[in-house]
């Protein structure tokens, strides 16, 4: 393809603070939220027009477990549990009680909830600003490029954190990505109202009949009510087979293929179903969930052993519980492993679960397994902390780990690591592990 030369431009710096962390999930927020309670002056940019990431813009509203996978020890707390706090006052969480205590959302109150965090802690935002490159001083980040909607520009900080999801702060100062084949596919999720109405009627089943005729391979899918809002569901029904999403392009044909796929359901259970005037379609997600992309390589990568065999690690800055979870790459179908041993299989939609083990039942099983600082702290790049699904890890040590609530840990974990950096003068590499955590334990998070 042909080029264009664009010459060397000006740009305005529009804030000049000690931390920046680009991306504005929940981990993104985290982040810079932890930093500001340090003392740390903090800009966030965000490219949608909300915080939240995938838990908002990806409508994906379920928290799982903040205890270990036996149900008898809390081992998550910091600001997953004071975001949960705070969103029961607006009853809009709902916490179920089966194997694992789950969280229902209402991540439109999310979104409000995290505006007043950055608020409250006199956190600079920036949404829908897009990262677009960094400025190097050597081997630190002396600003990154920023799109904003008036035009290019520039944050200068002494500290940067990575929540892109993607690594796109990462990759930009050249740091490799881990290669290992394809990605667990990404889901457009939707809100659908009225599926109540339906009855005993089984539209999981004619999805899966009827799916060839609107277009649709043999998939699998989960959907989850939403507190607050009666009858009116959160679905993620479909995938976008065999795809990275990390790639402009392919995002952008995921994105209109996931909303194609939205609308071939609907369109099923229009037809087959008993009442088909009764379902609307209430929302779709503002942009594709993305599960996975490739991960940064950074000190450490952990592994499916380390997550199922519970390892614990001298720099822990997190605690999961959630299991081995493959959204299968290459057609139909989940994987669940246990910490205890137990695999369940879900080949496709409405099919019978397939339960075994994946191992013998040990002396003492595992309970939950942990998340060292080596996973977010990359091997060069003096001022760059990593945080959320780029991770360093293997395939299915991924797969557990991914969660939110994990995923939110990391992100207080980097913004935490980030201020040490800053306030030592020291590479984030130097950060003693010790330090972070004793950072973290004092301000409610629980790392042992
Ligand atoms: C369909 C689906 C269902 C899932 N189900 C669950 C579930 O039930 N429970 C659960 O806990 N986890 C679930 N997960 C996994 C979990 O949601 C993700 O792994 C997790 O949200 C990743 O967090 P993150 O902060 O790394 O990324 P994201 O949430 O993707 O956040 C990245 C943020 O960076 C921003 N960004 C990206 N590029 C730029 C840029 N260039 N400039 C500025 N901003 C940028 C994005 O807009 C986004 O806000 C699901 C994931 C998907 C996709």
């Amino acid at each position: 393809m042909s080029s264009i030369h664009i010459p060397a431009e000006e740009v305005p710096l529009v804030a000049d603070v000690d931390i920046c962390v680009i991306g504005g999930s929940c981990t993104g927020v985290f982040a810079a939220v932890r930093a500001a309670r340090l003392g740390a002056r903090v800009a966030i940019v965000e490219r949608q027009g909300c915080f939240g990431g995938v838990a908002t813009s990806g409508l994906v509203s379920i928290w799982h477990s903040l205890h270990d996978e036996a149900q008898t020890k809390q081992i998550i707390g910091g600001l997953t549990l004071e975001t949960v706090e705070r969103l029961k006052k607006r009853d809009a969480v709902h916490i179920s009680d089966h194997r694992v205590d789950v969280h229902h959302l209402n991540t439109e109150e999310l979104k409000i909830e995290l505006d007043e965090l950055v608020t409250e802690h006199g956190i600079t935002p920036f949404l829908n600003t897009l990262f677009s490159g960094v400025h190097m001083k050597g081997d630190q980040i002396d600003a990154v490029i920023v799109q904003k909607t008036d035009g290019r520009a520039a944050i200068r900080a002494a500290q940067f954190v990575d929540a892109t999801g993607d690594g796109r702060v990462a990759r930009s100062t050249g740091l490799p990505v881990v290669e290992d084949g394809a990605f667990q596919p990404p889901s457009m999720c939707a809100k659908i109202w009225g599926m109540h109405t339906l009855g005993d009627w089984n539209w999981k089943r004619a999805v899966e009949q009827h799916g060839q005729e609107f277009g649709l391979e043999p998939d699998w899918g989960w959907s989850t009510w939403i507190p607050g809002v009666p009858g009116l569901e959160m679905h993620a029904d479909t995938h976008v087979f065999d795809v990275d999403t990390a790639q402009s392009d392919v995002l952008t044909s995921s994105e209109i293929e996931g909303r194609r796929k939205v609308r071939a359901v609907m369109d099923i259970i229009r037809k087959y179903g008993p009442a088909p005037s009764t379902i609307g379609l209430a929302d779709i997600a503002a942009t594709i969930g993305v599960r996975e992309t490739s991960r940064v390589r950074a000190q450490y990568s952990l592994t499916g052993d380390d997550v199922l065999y519970g390892k614990r690690f001298e720099d822990a800055i997190a605690n999961g519980s959630y299991r081995v979870d493959i959204h299968h790459d290459d057609g139909p179908g989940i994987t669940f492993r246990y910490l205890d041993g137990t695999e369940v299989v879900i080949p496709s939609r409405g099919a019978e679960k397939v339960i075994g083990r994946w191992r013998e039942p040990m002396e003492v099983d595992p309970t939950f397994y942990q998340i060292p600082l080596r996973s977010i702290t990359p091997r060069t790049t003096e001022n760059l902390m990593l945080s959320g699904r780029m991770l360093d890890a293997t395939k299915d040590g991924f797969s557990a780990v991914r969660v939110m609530v994990n995923m939110n840990q990391t992100g207080e974990a980097a913004g935490t690591a980030a201020f040490l950096s800053l306030d030592a003068n020291k590479p984030v590499q130097n950060v003693a592990a010790s330090d972070v955590r004793r950072r973290l334990s004092e301000g409610g998070s629980i790392v042992e």
